[in-house]
């Protein structure tokens, strides 16, 4: 459909083109945020952190959800006296969404800040130029003692998308297949963690992109958080710049990219590979825009439309889905490329399916071979 072609915009800007479970226990026990504090004769507000988002997951129509903000950081604010201060921070729980803010002593005021953001892992900013979260604070208590549960508390409808990004970048968090440290890959380690930043402005259309070699950041228009298969592809592209150590293949032949099009082989590797990133994120076979437009990767020789080769990204894409689907010749998930990739820089998927998988040990005949001929490519 020709809705789903879309031109990417100039220069070495990466644009998404084109559906988890996960442990609950990891990023609680991984991170370490200032705890708070525990509160023996203290006072509490405590409650659940939850969004309203429009689901182009769902299809077009996007119905409104509601979802719990998970591992999304909150601070407590009160004062005993005189003026108003920071006195414990956290995040929320990592599969409900609660949150416990809790201070020594009784409180004459206090109130609950959130902010667009993760512990130090990942944020949402408003511009590139103005790195500031967004936030917003719960209802007011006076003469807080004890437990005060605030309930349900919503982020507010002008602000919902920012923490559907924060919400949604756990689904890559939890299966990002680092054993060594909390970081995001292997090439870092505790206390010296890379942060992912997206910046979402609602006032601001355009985006869709990682701006390499730029800021770095993840620039999202107005509705695109309304896919998160548009989130994870962004970030998919910052994995594999940090999986590198900060390299990133030189890209070229990329403007614009299609799915089922011949572009280049460094624009198909890298496009593929944040396609897949997404998809596998997700559990799913496809790519969804933020209209509510799902492309799928099934393909082979004969799907219409598809040109052939390693220079098409979703023929690249759907390879490493199978290579690493639950009953794949890779072990059932991605984990050995991972690995491998924080150890071997691969310039395209050629590269990296003849040179750094042998390497490390990953099979490139048999099943793996029969995988790619599926899909056209054939080394
Ligand atoms: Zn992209």
């Amino acid at each position: 459909m020709q809705v789903l072609r879309r031109p990417s915009s100039s220069g070495s800007r990466l644009r998404a083109f084109g559906a988890a479970l996960a442990t609950t226990f990891g990023l609680m026990a991984a991170l370490s945020p200032t705890p708070a504090m525990a509160a023996p004769a203290g006072a509490c507000l405590t409650g659940t952190l939850a969004y309203d988002h429009l689901d182009a997951e769902a299809g077009t129509a996007k119905p409104l959800r509601t979802q719990v903000a998970r591992n999304a950081n909150w601070e407590l604010w009160g004062r005993t006296s005189g003026s108003t201060t920071r006195l414990a921070s956290g995040i929320t729980g990592a599969s409900d969404g609660r949150f416990s803010a809790c201070a020594n002593g009784s409180l004459t005021e206090a109130y609950v800040r959130f902010r667009s953001s993760s512990t130090a892992m990942w944020r949402v900013i408003k511009a590139a130029d103005n790195t500031a979260e967004y936030t917003f604070d719960s209802a007011h208590r006076t003469n807080v003692a004890g437990t005060v549960n605030l309930g349900t508390v919503k982020v507010p409808a002008s602000l919902q998308r920012a923490w559907k990004v924060v919400d949604t970048l756990n689904l890559l968090y939890w299966k990002r297949a680092n054993p060594s440290s909390s970081c995001w890959t292997a090439r870092q380690a505790n206390g010296r963690c890379d942060e992912i930043t997206f910046v979402w402005d609602p006032r601001v259309a355009d985006g869709g992109y990682w701006d390499y070699p730029g800021t770095n950041y993840v620039f999202l228009g107005a509705t695109m958080p309304d896919s998160k298969h548009l989130v994870l592809h962004e970030a998919g592209h910052w994995l594999q710049w940090q999986l590198y150590g900060r390299a990133f293949p030189e890209v070229t032949g990329c403007n614009p990219h299609y799915i089922e099009r011949s572009s280049s082989t460094s624009c198909a590797w890298t496009e593929g590979f944040a396609d897949a990133v997404a998809a596998y994120a997700l559990g799913d076979y496809r790519y969804v825009y933020d209209n509510g437009y799902s492309y799928s990767f099934v393909n082979d020789a004969a799907t219409p439309g598809w040109d052939r080769g390693d220079t098409v990204q979703g023929r690249v894409g759907s390879s490493l889905l199978d290579l690493w689907a639950s009953n794949g010749p890779d072990g059932g998930n991605w984990d050995k490329t991972i690995a491998l990739m924080t150890r071997q820089f691969s310039q395209n998927f050629r590269e990296y399916f003849t040179v750094d998988r042998p390497a490390a040990g990953l099979p490139v005949t048999g099943a793996a071979k029969q995988i790619l001929a599926g899909h056209t490519i054939d080394y």
